[in-house]
């Protein structure tokens, strides 16, 4: 059974059409990439799902669940983006225990969950840290752990790698896809890097102009002819 569902997704923006009866399914614990150009509407797409952008038709199904009425906050779904976007007056752990405090969680429960993420993240020694004393690989595992840590159902991640540069890229990308297996994590990722696609998914959907053109494992989708 689907554990996300996305069904006949139409979006227009001032009579320009950017998703088009978009369908797409995501089994659980499934990382799942979505592949195209600039402007393709991926980014559309990731927020049409997780509220931020309403959609003109169709309809998103998580669990079972049609999530489609409800408020973002509602929706369990975690977001990462390109700009890491921490609060440049926390320090790493006020960062990380943030969704926690909001859901009024324990000053135990949330210690105890903030000091799991850092083990999960390696960055257990620089709890007390800033953003801006951190490397971009650094401030985007935070990010990451921001999202973890209030164990949403679905993650959501925009481009999460693009601004970091070749090599902590590489590197960061095995991480997250490590992290991505050891915690079940169902996720869907954007991207418009082939080669990022091709190492870190279950499944690739490729995207062109609002339509998903292709669906399958990395294999089937580049296999040569
Ligand atoms: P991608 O993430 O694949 O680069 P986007 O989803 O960001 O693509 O954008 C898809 C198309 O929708 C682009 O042509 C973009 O200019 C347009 N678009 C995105 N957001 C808006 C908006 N808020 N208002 C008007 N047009 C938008
Ligand atoms: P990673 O590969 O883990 O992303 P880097 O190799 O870029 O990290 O950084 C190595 C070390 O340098 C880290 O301990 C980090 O705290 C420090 N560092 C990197 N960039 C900055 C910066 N702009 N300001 C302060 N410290 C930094």
């Amino acid at each position: 059974m689907s554990y996300l569902l996305i069904e006949n997704v139409n979006k227009t923006y001032n009579s320009t059409s950017v998703l088009h009866e978009l369908n797409l399914e995501v089994m659980e614990g499934e990382m799942v990439t979505l592949l195209g150009p600039s402007g393709c509407g991926k980014s559309t797409l990731l927020r049409c799902i997780s509220g931020l952008t309403d959609m003109d038709k169709g309809s998103v199904h998580l669990e079972g669940r049609n999530i489609t009425p409800l408020a973002p906050k509602d929706r369990n779904v975690g977001m990462v983006f390109q700009s890491y976007a921490l609060f440049p007056n926390m320090n790493v752990y006020d960062n990380i225990a943030f969704g926690l405090s909001m859901k009024k969680k324990s000053s135990q429960q949330i210690k105890s969950r903030v000091e799991e993420m850092l083990q999960l993240i390696d960055l257990t020694e620089k709890a007390k840290s800033y953003p801006h004393e951190l490397s971009g690989g650094q401030q985007q595992r935070v990010s990451l752990a921001r999202s973890l840590a209030v164990e949403p159902k679905l993650m959501l991640m925009d481009e999460p790698l693009s601004a970091l540069d070749a090599k902590i890229r590489k590197h960061l990308r095995t991480e997250l896809r490590q992290i991505q297996k050891r915690v079940g994590m169902t996720m869907l990722f954007v991207t418009h890097d082939q080669e990022e696609a091709l190492t870190i998914s279950d499944k690739i959907c490729l995207m062109n102009q609002g339509r998903i053109v292709q669906t399958g494992s990395p294999d089937e989708v580049y296999s040569k002819p």
